[in-house]
């Protein structure tokens, strides 16, 4: 079966006029969760990822299974006042007002090569800001993937210069 077909979409969640795309369909299939992760994971072979980061809280799923796989660590990024330990913050514009994610200071090392990823890519707000996190520790962004691209959003355009895969493009 394609990935596609494992994505559920929902009409008016979490608000009226926005087509939400649900994953629930997947993670709930190890089939298809095994054929998603198979796919995240190829393009990542000659990167020398050091480390992955999840975004909370959709991206910690994959985010988990691509470390695994990999056999490196895996590093959360959180909202505010959910990380224990001391953090820095970045705060990023969405369509009314802003929001904030953290990371714990010792989380990467200077030079650390890194795989950020998450479920969707939207309008770009939350990658860049997460991009922006890792580069204030000293990582290198290796490359951002998600399970799905919704590329009429131009989410891309917000970190040009960064390689960026996902396996699913709408
Ligand atoms: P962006 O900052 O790119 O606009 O939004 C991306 C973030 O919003 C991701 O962390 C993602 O989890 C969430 N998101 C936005 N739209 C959707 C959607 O349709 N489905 C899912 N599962 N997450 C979404």
């Amino acid at each position: 079966m394609f990935l596609e077909n494992y994505i559920r979409d929902i009409q008016g969640f979490p608000k009226e006029g926005i087509l939400f795309k649900d994953i629930t369909p997947l993670l709930i299939d190890p089939k298809g969760t095994q054929e998603c992760l198979k796919t995240l994971v190829s393009t990542l072979k000659n990167l020398n990822i050091d480390k992955v980061i999840g975004v909370e809280s959709r991206g910690f799923f994959f985010g988990t299974l691509i470390a695994q796989e990999l056999n490196v660590g895996f590093v959360p990024v959180r909202k505010p006042k959910k990380l224990p330990y001391e953090t820095i913050f970045a705060t990023y514009d969405i369509e009314y007002g802003t929001d904030t994610l953290e990371i714990h200071i010792d989380a990467i090392k200077k030079g650390d090569r890194i795989l950020i990823h998450d479920d969707v890519l939207a309008t770009g707000g939350t990658i860049k800001a997460v991009c922006e996190l890792v580069e204030r520790l000293g990582g290198e962004v290796m490359q951002c993937n998600f399970i799905m691209e919704l590329s009429f959003l131009n989410g891309r355009e917000k970190i040009k210069d960064k390689p960026i895969f996902a396996a699913i493009t709408y």
